[in-house]
């Protein structure tokens, strides 16, 4: 009984042994392929980025903003490509500055 059961763990751990064996090989061969041909990726871009996220675009087009088309709603300053845009603002300015504000956009505060 006793000798039957050490057989068991015996096969058992060499089976351990082999597969184990067998992954460290498999592993090392894929490690070293890739390797040859992987670029050096840096994801991380310039360690002093402003984290804010100025409005840069219209809301309603998503064109670039032109800092002398503005809205003031609620303490915060929205600008817009073209007076146009500004007009269909202000006919429901919560809607455009959600959308902004979704986007992770910081608004301006109105100046006092
Ligand atoms: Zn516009």
């Amino acid at each position: 009984m006793y000798r039957k059961s050490v057989g068991c763990v015996t096969i058992l751990t060499i089976a351990v042994l082999i597969l184990g064996s067998l992954a460290v090989c498999g592993c090392k061969k894929s490690e070293t392929a890739p390797k040859a041909s992987a670029p050096p990726t840096q994801k991380t871009p310039a360690t002093q980025t402003v984290a804010t996220n100025a409005q840069t675009t219209c809301p309603v087009t998503g064109k670039k903003i032109d800092k002398n088309i503005y809205a003031d709603y609620q303490g915060k300053r929205v600008y817009f490509c073209c007076a146009d845009c500004k007009a269909k603002f202000s006919a429901d300015p919560a809607k455009y500055i959600k959308l902004l504000e979704d986007k992770g956009i910081t608004l301006e505060k109105t100046p006092k």
